[in-house]
């Protein structure tokens, strides 16, 4: 796991080249491939992005457009349409994508990519390293605290919950996991992460069917007793953006 410069990027040496699973804020490219030099003589064969956002797509300008790039079709819409991959720089979009579920590499370089549905974005994957027992998530667990869910980019609070019990029931043999914001984490982190976000979901329902407002939700609301570990700076933001999808604005 290589910290800073945006969302935490994974390195994973295999047989034949480099796979690099999210490539940071823009200007980050260089600070990659040399640590990567410092870890292997092996070529970058391939990027996964885990999402759309900038900070985990921002440097794939920076590799050889030979490079080969995956992501969940959904994504790579959503990259389509921002700025950074316009006019000539299209050329640095995904050139494979995938729905539900692919894997790359054979034995122990296969990596299994995985959609299970809506969370911070619509095309969130979660990149398993099946020999490692290691998973990256990127924003679909970014800490722990109340999750940013990007309605531009499809991300949905009322899915949320279900979309990570789809994965806890569907994903095996993953002990350790790299969020995208936070140190390295364990599976029961997860398992936790996801009760919190059923919990904060039924809350901000409950809070909706009283008649409170964001505000006074966002009062009442407070996980963190419950949750040790937790914060609740990003509370406020996913109630207005659950109001907001309940309300179908
Ligand atoms: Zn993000």
């Amino acid at each position: 796991m290589l910290t800073g410069g945006g969302g935490n990027t994974a390195v994973v040496v295999g047989t034949a080249g480099v796979v690099v699973v999210d490539t940071k804020n823009p200007g980050w490219g260089r600070p990659i491939l040399d640590t990567i030099k410092t870890l292997t003589p092996k070529p970058i064969t391939t990027i996964i992005n885990t999402h759309t956002h900038g900070d985990h797509t921002g440097s794939n300008q920076f590799f050889p457009a030979s490079v080969d790039i995956i992501v969940q079709e959904n994504t790579a819409a959503n990259m389509a349409r921002m700025d950074a991959f316009k006019g000539d720089n299209a050329k640095f979009l995904p050139k494979r994508t995938y729905k539900d579920k692919t894997s790359i590499g054979a034995g122990k370089d296969q990596i299994d990519l995985y959609y299970f549905g809506r969370v911070h974005t619509d095309g969130d994957t979660f990149v398993v390293f099946p020999a490692l027992r290691t998973m990256h998530m990127g924003d679909l667990f970014p800490w722990k605290d109340a999750p940013f869910l990007d309605r531009s980019n499809g991300g949905s609070g009322v899915a949320m919950p279900q979309t990570l019990d789809n994965a806890l029931k569907g994903i095996k043999n993953v002990d350790t996991i790299v969020g995208g914001h936070q140190p390295l984490v364990q599976w029961k982190d997860l398992q936790e992460y996801q009760r919190f976000n059923a919990d904060l979901l039924a809350a901000v329902q409950a809070a909706k069917k009283a008649g409170k407002s964001v505000d006074e939700a966002a009062t009442s609301i407070n996980l963190t007793t419950k949750y040790a570990g937790y914060e609740s700076a990003r509370t406020k933001a996913a109630i207005q953006a659950i109001y907001d999808e309940l309300d179908k604005k």
